[in-house]
Order: structure tokens, then C-alpha cells, then sequence
């Protein structure tokens, strides 16, 4: 292939939603995969939540996205009968200072457009979740569990069907434009190609700045560096101390250290957040801080055995200490780059999005072929 229309680089949830979605209307649509298969990264390792959009600041892309995506997901699931689970979500208040940030969570949830959300007390919590004991509570119906690679394997199939082409073991190493087209160079299978196309996706997840770097995009200028955080899981052993999502006031860049069950009803704790300069999947807490955290709220959790399980890494724009930063998810015709579409930062709630993700991306490009 020397000439392709669309090339989507990185075939996470977000690369196969959007080609899902492009694929429906155009044809030579490509994604560049630099791994033995789709999904392998981030998509692979994280919580499995289908987020109902409480955490993200008002008109914030990621609200928009996430509370669009949490009921396309859903639809999805029913549609084609992907096991998921709307399991409903707690959110503490450990102590009464806490319970301001529980209405702040609420205020946003509803200027979100989230629905069903509501406060329950001490006694109400204690009914549906016996081993929790806490203040007070901020309960979202609409938040669930789902299991990406089957959403994933959705999304392929799909692509597959309207012609898309994935292609593995082809990583991109070179990116630059040339007249109006770009020019993408890398290895595929070992071997190197280059191919011309009129439009480039950069879905790459934890690389996604590289790409940009590569065509010429100042990212520190833009913004647009990552951050690699990092999020260890540890599984609880026996019986499972809650049926639910329970989770604390979010504290940091991350949302704290929660409990999980997954569609086996296996309960994990996690993740916290920790900054690294690589990519290593290896579980490198102690267990101490995560048995710490959750006996706020858990107090039985001291009683169970948990296990190292396995972590994921978070492709943060926003630094150490540093306060809450939207996705970036544009056109860079701005920057002299029309038809490059940069997504920067996928990170939480990216899983929920992806669907909304691939929508937005979907109008973007049909935006710029119109051009
Ligand atoms: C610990 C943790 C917990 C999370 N929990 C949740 C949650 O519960 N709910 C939720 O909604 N979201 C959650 N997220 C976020 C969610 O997992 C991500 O937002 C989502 O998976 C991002 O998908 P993606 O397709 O953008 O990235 P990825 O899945 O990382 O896919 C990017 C792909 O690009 C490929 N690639 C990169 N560079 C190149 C290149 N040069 N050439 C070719 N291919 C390339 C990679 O190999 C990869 O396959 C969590 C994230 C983490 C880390």
C-alpha cells in the first residue's frame, strides 16, 4: 500500500471506536497497530468502569463525553449482548468535612446531565453495603462495570465489516507533511514502508505526544507533553466485601483507591496514583497503603488476604501537582496541519468515552473533507 485515505495510528478502545464510527461512511480507512494485537496497552489495564460523569468540570470535553459515552456503551452491551453490569456506585464521606466535596460531586453530576443521583445516609449505606461504614453517601445509579476486550473485539469486528484495515506489527516511527498529504513511515512485520494519506488519526495512548512531536508540533509549547501515572490493583482473596463500586472522596490527580468488583464479582482495590519514566506494568506498591486507605471506609478489609493483581498507566497532561486538564481532541488546522486529528491525554474516562470519542472524531473529519 502507497496511498491510503484515513490512517488511524494506535488500536486501543479509542483507535477501533473511531474507526468503527469512520469506516461506516468512508472507505480506505486504515489503523496502525505496533503490537501483536488491538488493545494490548492502556485499554488492557484499568478499572473497567463505566464512569456516569460526576468528576469533570462543566462543558469539560471530558464530561460531555463521558455522560454521552456512559449510555452509548450501555446501548452497545444490550444491543449485542456484551456482558456488563450497571452495579451502581457509592461514593463516602468518611468524615462530616468530607461531606462538601460529596455536593460538589453532585452539583457537578447534575450540571452534567448525569441522572439518578442521590445522597444517601449512614443507615441507607449500611443497608446496601453492610461492611461499609461511613457519613454519608453520593449514590450513581448509571455507573457500571463492563469488559473492554469485548468491547473491543466489538469495535474490530465492526471496522472489519465496513472494510477498515487493521494492521499489526506496524508501528510508526515517522510522520511529516508533504503538500497536502502526510507522509507516515515506520516498520511493519520488520520491514520499513511509507505510505502517503490524506488524513492521520493519532489515537496513540501513552505515545500520542511522540506523534504529534514527530510531525512538528511543539508539545511543550501546547501542552501537550505526557506524563506517565501509574495505578497498582491489588485483588481481594474470599468472600467479596462489597457488591457495589465504592469509592472515597477523590483526593490528587487520581480518584483514590476504590473497590471494583469485576463481572465475577472478584472485588479489587485500586488504583492509587504514582508518576514513572516508563512503562512497567509490574505491581510496585505495598499493600499496606491500599489495606490503609480502605479501612476508612471498609474497616473489614484488615480480615482479607490481598494479592499484587496488576497496574496501568495513565497518559496524564497534567504534572505532579498540577490541576485538572481536559482531552485534547482537535483538528491542528490551526497549527498549519488540516487533516492532522491529534488526541492528547486519553486517559480516565477514556474507556467510557471512546464511543463519543470516535462520534466527535467522526464529525471532525467529516469536517474537514467537506473543506
Ligand atoms: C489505571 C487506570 C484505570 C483506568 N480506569 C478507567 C475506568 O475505569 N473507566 C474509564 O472510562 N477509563 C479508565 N481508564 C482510562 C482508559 O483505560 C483509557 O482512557 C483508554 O483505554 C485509552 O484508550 P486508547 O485507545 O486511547 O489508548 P491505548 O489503549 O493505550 O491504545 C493506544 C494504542 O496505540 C498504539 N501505539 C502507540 N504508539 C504507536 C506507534 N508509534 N505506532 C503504532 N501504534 C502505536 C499502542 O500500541 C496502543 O495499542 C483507566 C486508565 C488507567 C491507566
Amino acid at each position: 500500500m502507497e496511498e491510503a485515505n484515513i490512517v488511524i495510528i494506535g488500536a486501543g478502545i479509542v483507535g477501533l471506536a473511531t474507526a468503527a464510527k469512520i469506516s461506516e461512511r468512508n472507505e480506505g480507512v486504515y489503523v496502525f497497530e505496533k503490537n501483536s494485537k488491538y488493545g494490548q496497552e492502556t485499554s488492557a489495564h484499568n478499572s473497567c468502569v463505566v464512569h456516569s460523569g460526576i468528576h469533570y468540570p462543566k462543558n469539560s470535553l471530558k464530561a460531555q463525553l463521558c455522560v454521552k459515552g456512559n449510555h452509548m456503551i450501555y446501548e452497545v452491551c444490550e444491543k449485542y449482548e456484551i456482558p456488563h453490569k450497571k452495579l451502581g456506585k457509592l461514593t463516602v464521606a468518611v468524615e462530616e468535612k468530607e461531606i462538601d466535596e460529596l455536593e460538589r460531586l453532585m452539583k457537578m453530576g447534575e450540571e452534567n446531565g448525569v441522572e439518578g443521583l442521590k445522597f444517601l445516609e449512614k443507615e441507607d449505606v449500611k443497608k446496601l453495603e453492610p461492611n461499609v461504614e461511613v457519613e454519608k453517601a453520593l449514590y450513581s445509579p448509571s455507573t457500571g462495570i463492563v469488559e473492554p476486550d469485548e468491547i473491543m473485539n466489538h469495535y474490530y469486528a465492526e471496522a472489519s465489516r465496513n472494510g477498515a484495515i487493521l494492521a499489526t506489527y506496524t508501528e510508526v516511527t515517522g510522520l511529516r507533511k508533504v503538500k497536502d498529504r502526510y507522509e507516515i513511515s515506520g516498520f511493519s512485520l520488520g520491514e520499513k514502508f511509507n505510505v502517503k494519506v490524506k488524513t492521520v488519526v493519532n489515537c496513540a495512548g501513552l505515545y500520542a505526544d511522540k506523534i504529534a512531536e514527530m510531525l512538528g508540533i511543539d508539545i511543550d509549547k501546547y501542552g501537550y507533553r505526557l506524563h506517565f501515572c501509574k495505578g497498582d490493583y491489588f485483588r481481594v482473596v474470599g468472600r467479596p466485601p462489597v457488591k457495589m463500586l465504592v469509592y472515597p472522596v477523590p483526593k490528587g490527580p487520581g480518584l483514590g483507591i476504590h473497590l471494583t468488583p469485576d463481572m465475577a464479582g472478584v472485588v479489587r482495590l485500586g488504583p492509587n496514583t504514582y508518576y514513572v519514566e516508563k512503562v512497567d506494568y509490574k505491581v510496585e506498591s505495598s499493600e499496606d497503603e491500599f489495606r490503609e486507605d480502605v479501612e476508612r471506609f471498609v474497616p473489614s478489609i484488615s480480615d482479607y488476604q490481598l494479592v499484587p493483581d496488576f497496574a496501568g498507566i495513565r497518559p496524564k497532561l497534567q504534572g505532579p501537582d498540577e490541576g485538572f486538564r481536559d482531552f485534547v481532541i482537535k483538528n491542528e488546522a490551526d497549527k498549519g496541519f488540516h487533516g492532522f486529528i491529534n488526541l492528547v491525554g486519553i486517559e480516565s474516562p477514556g474507556l467510557t468515552s471512546a464511543p463519543a470519542i470516535g462520534e466527535l472524531v467522526n464529525e471532525i473529519y467529516q469536517n474537514e473533507i467537506k473543506r
